[in-house]
């Protein structure tokens, strides 16, 4: 939920810098902030703030309930910011502290804490654990785009495809802790990331949701046309699982039981009818079922096969992989 800077019940007991914020928020008005409310943490703004408060900075931004008085010439790395520094002032401009004071509507406390803890040390940002945490992330490919910095947008980008990478990478994930993919296909769209979007629509569709907090507040987070490609993945993916299941070329049970390879093929046909007996959706929660079925059938020993048909299995599995990789981005109308 959006933080309205005017409200009331907050903020009382909070610190010099807030009182400030908020005595200066309420003299401007505005109630309108399009804000995102992700993650938004009020107490961890307030505390955060401080450490953008440089007593030589010569420029005041506000954005949602936090200040900060920062340095021209660091947000000018921005062409953004740039050209909105080189514009004439008016002769009436809003100060703070006898600073030219720029309020930021629309843009969130947490998202400018990313953005200004990459402006002032971005080596210590690209190495911090935290910078590489979704909110964090978000936060920072929103901001770097709309203010446009190629670097930090870059960097969140590459960091995005190794949570959401190609398809074919998609089983060598972990799967724990749990991704927000419903977040991460927003984000997408708002950022202009299509790069993440079959890993993201896949692991989303895939998840067993009544197991999964992602799952469950997709529908909060899509939009109706993405909550609909979610579905009809689904179901596409579903019936490609079960042709997996149904058919396997060359079947066993064509073969007579005094076949030398009855035996080592009827294994093949339990094996394919038990890796995808469950359907679409693991039951640990994780999202990449189908894929990591087929790379772990890619590599496998079955004992009871013979090694013609042991190639012909892990052959299969590829073939299979491939399709499921090729169909995806058809399925979720990507
Ligand atoms: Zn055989």
């Amino acid at each position: 939920m959006p933080i309205h800077p005017h409200s009331d019940d907050e903020g009382e007991a909070l610190d010099l810098q807030n009182t400030r914020v908020q005595k200066r928020a309420r003299c401007s008005g505005h109630d309108d902030n399009e804000g995102l409310g992700e993650s938004s943490s009020n107490e961890q703004s307030s505390q955060s703030q401080m450490d953008f408060w440089f007593h030589d900075g010569d420029i005041v931004l506000a954005i949602e309930r936090m200040l900060v008085r920062v340095h021209k010439r660091v947000l000018s790395r921005s062409h953004v910011w740039d050209d909105m520094l080189e514009i004439p002032q008016p002769s009436y401009i809003e100060t703070y502290d006898g600073l030219p004071l720029v309020k930021l509507y629309g843009d969130t406390a947490n998202d400018w804490l990313s953005l200004l803890r990459w402006l002032y040390n971005d080596r210590q940002f690209y190495t911090s654990p935290s910078a590489s945490h979704f909110p964090t992330l978000s936060g920072a490919l929103r901001l770097s785009t709309k203010y446009d910095f190629p670097a930090l947008r870059t960097w969140c980008i590459t960091r995005l495809l190794t949570l959401w990478p190609p398809l074919s990478l998609v089983p060598s994930l972990s799967s724990t802790p749990p991704l927000p993919h419903a977040l991460a296909i927003t984000l997408a769209r708002q950022t202009d990331v299509p790069e993440i979007l079959p890993a993201a629509f896949y692991s989303l569709a895939t998840l067993k949701w009544r197991n999964a907090a992602d799952g469950g507040n997709a529908h909060e987070v899509l939009s109706p046309g993405d909550l609909r490609r979610v579905i009809l993945g689904r179901e596409a993916l579903q019936e490609l699982i079960d042709e997996f299941r149904s058919t396997l070329d060359d079947s066993p049970s064509t073969l007579a039981a005094s076949d030398p390879h009855y035996t080592c093929k009827t294994v093949l046909e339990r094996r394919w009818r038990k890796a995808f007996k469950d359907g679409i959706g693991s039951s640990n929660g994780n999202g990449v079922c189908v894929l990591r079925t087929l790379q772990e059938m890619m590599i496998e020993n079955l004992e009871e096969a013979c090694d013609g048909h042991l190639r012909w299995h892990r052959e299969l599995a590829r073939e299979r992989m491939e399709k499921v990789v090729d169909a995806v981005p058809r399925m979720f109308m990507l």
